[in-house]
Parts: C-alpha cells; sequence; structure tokens
C-alpha cells in the first residue's frame, strides 16, 4: 500500500481518516519507474515507500483494520452474513480459474464504459468490483491512476504487479460500506457487479457519492426484461436491430429463460463450488452448439470462458435484474445527468454513463 492512498481512504465504520499504526509496520521502498502519461503530482518522488505489513487506525473512535501483503483490508471477518461470505468464496474461487487476461478486455471495456481512451490519461479512477482486475489493467494502460477495489480474494491476482506500478492500488472491501472519503473519484466504473451485492441500489448510490462533482460514473448492471413497453425500447445493438419485427417473440424467450434460470439457481446457489463447476462443464459444451447455445449461459467462443461464465451465472447468491428506467432514475436520484446508454444483444444488459452535476 502506498502512502499516496492514505489520503483517500475513510473509516467504513465512522467515515473518520485513517492512519498507519508504526507497530509492526513492515515497509519497502519500492523503486518504480515513472511511465508515460503518469500522473503522480508535480514534486512526488520518484521512488514511494510501500507498506507491506500494518495496521490502519482510524482517527474517531480506533477501528483498525490489517494491511497485509501490501493490500487493506476492510473486511470485519466475523461479522461477514453467510450470503456475502458465499458471493466472496465464489467469486474468489472462480477467478483463479479464469484464463487469464485476454486481447478481448481492452475492446470490451472501451464499449461497456463508454468512456473514450482519450477521457483516461491523468484520471482518478476506482474500479468497483475489479474481480481478478482485468479491467483495472485496461484503465491503468490508458493512463489513469486505479485503485481495484473487491470484496473477494480474486483481487490479490493483482498484487505481483504492484511493482513498478506507482498507479495502482488495491483495496479489498464490501461496495456497500465503501472505505474512501466521497467526492474524490475522477471516473468510478463498474462493470457486472453491483447486482452482486445484497442491494443493488444501496451499492449504486454509495459508488456515486465518490465521485468528484463533474466526475463520471460508468455502470452495468444485469438487465429485466419488464413489461414489453420497457423491453421494446431498449437500446439494441447495430448486429441486432433485425430482431425488431420479432421483438413480441423476443421477449418471451428472455422471459422464459429468466424464469429458467432464476428456477435453476434455487438449487445451484446450495451446491458446493466444485459440484456446480463439474455441473458447468456440459453447459459450456452445450455452448458451442448452434441455437441451443441461447438456452446456456455463455455463448464465448473460448470453452474455458464460457465454462466460467456459465459458473458466474449460477453460483453467486445474489443476482438481480434491472430495467433502464430503473438505472437512470438511481442515475437521476443522485444528481448525475445520463450521457450514454449501453446498446445490447438480445438479453438486456442495462448501461449508463453518467456526469455528476
Ligand atoms: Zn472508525
Amino acid at each position: 500500500m502506498k502512502r499516496r492512498l492514505l489520503a483517500w481512504l475513510a473509516c467504513p465504520e465512522c467515515s473518520a481518516d485513517l492512519r498507519c499504526s508504526s507497530a509492526g509496520a513492515a515497509r519497502e521502498e519500492l523503486h518504480l519507474a515513472r511511465g508515460a502519461g503518469s500522473v503522480i503530482a508535480p514534486g512526488a518522488a520518484s521512488s514511494e515507500e510501500e507498506l507491506r505489513e500494518g495496521e490502519l487506525v482510524c482517527a474517531g473512535v480506533g477501528h483498525r483494520f490489517a494491511v497485509r501483503d501490501h493490500v487493506p483490508r476492510f473486511l470485519p471477518q466475523a461479522t461477514l452474513k453467510s450470503a456475502v461470505r458465499q458471493t466472496r468464496e465464489s467469486f474468489g474461487w472462480e477467478w483463479q480459474r479464469y484464463p487469464g487476461s485476454l486481447d478481448e478486455d481492452r475492446d470490451i471495456f472501451m464499449v461497456e464504459t463508454q468512456i473514450p481512451a482519450e477521457g483516461w490519461p491523468g484520471r482518478i479512477v476506482l474500479d468497483a468490483g475489479c474481480g481478478m482486475g482485468r479491467y483495472t489493467l485496461v484503465a491503468l494502460q490508458l493512463g489513469a491512476e486505479v485503485v481495484a477495489f473487491d470484496l473477494s480474494d480474486a483481487l490479490l491476482r493483482l498484487i505481483p504487479r504492484l511493482g513498478g506500478k506507482e498507479r495502482l492500488h488495491l483495496v479489498q472491501g464490501d461496495l456497500l460500506r465503501p472505505p474512501f472519503k466521497p467526492g474524490i473519484f475522477d471516473i468510478a466504473y463498474s462493470q457486472g457487479v453491483l447486482h452482486h451485492t445484497s442491494d443493488t441500489a444501496s451499492a449504486f448510490r454509495r459508488t456515486a457519492a465518490l465521485v468528484k462533482p463533474g466526475g463520471l460514473l460508468s455502470v452495468w448492471v444485469y438487465g429485466f426484461p419488464g413489461s414489453y413497453r420497457s423491453f421494446s425500447s431498449n437500446p439494441l445493438r447495430s448486429d441486432r436491430t433485425w430482431l425488431r419485427p420479432f421483438l413480441p417473440l423476443v421477449w418471451a424467450v428472455v422471459w422464459a429463460r429468466l424464469l429458467v434460470s432464476d428456477f435453476l439457481r434455487l438449487l445451484t446457489v446450495r451446491l458446493p463450488i466444485h459440484l456446480l463447476y463439474a455441473f458447468c462443464f456440459p453447459l459450456a459444451a452445450l455452448g458451442a452448439v448452434p441455437f441451443v447455445k441461447y438456452l446456456t449461459f455463455s455463448a464465448h467462443p473460448n470453452f474455458r470462458v464460457r465454462w466460467i461464465e456459465n459458473f458466474d451465472w449460477l453460483a453467486p447468491p445474489f443476482q438481480y435484474k434491472h430495467t433502464k428506467e430503473e438505472l437512470r432514475r438511481w442515475f437521476d436520484g443522485e444528481g448525475f445527468s445520463v450521457l450514454r446508454q449501453l446498446a445490447h444483444g438480445v438479453v438486456p444488459k442495462v448501461g449508463m454513463l453518467g456526469r455528476r452535476s
């Protein structure tokens, strides 16, 4: 953990400032190469002290949080509810099996955040729910200074990337109790994550509060088919517009798929992780069969990605779906004006980019 991060952190329990407790702290001097597009303030040292092990103490009533293996941990283990613990474990387990960072990550990131490449250099960015950090690495590559934030141990896959990266920070904690000061990020993005918390709207509000006035918030969540009126006005991707004349049928199929999926999930969220992973193997195989693949939860061309994406759909205890009308209300409610809406395929993926006024 770099000292610089401390200025952005706040106690998740009482919002007070945090300071490093000197007792038992282990530090390393990381000699960091200054890369092109660096955003560290003028006068900052070219090497920065890195806290490897230690403790953060809040200036309020003295809440304490460990820094282990370079990462400040804001997880009161003993009080984690079982569903939150299950969410944490399923994503931690899953991402360790993900076949690395794919070439397509950057393309997906550019489309889904809806922020052009020139919008990233020099920005202080929150990756809210970074998982194993696929998109963290893209945002870094684009020249941003990134705080990668996640509940699960998948985040720890980024630790080896800390060396030589003065623009990368890792924080482990809960999106419903984010350990940051309000209004500090130029950009916050959350790609397909908020619906896996126990309360999507609340996770949205808490993330939105971290964005500076004039800053950007990009979010997408799983879509709910909702009424036909809502469904038929969803923004379709250009390669799917041929479906327009068949929309009533498409709407019925999406609803049927949702009901089947919710029925399956009554069982799958209760299965031991290893058993569920085995169950997803035949689903991944079916994902290569024309037409049949739309009955599974991933039609990705890579078998291992399909396997993990099926698991990703069936494992998490929380998986809420939302309409674009709901998401827009959340943006409006937090004082954001919506700049862009994400176009998607048959199954709605509700995404928006907003600017805080
Ligand atoms: Zn506190």
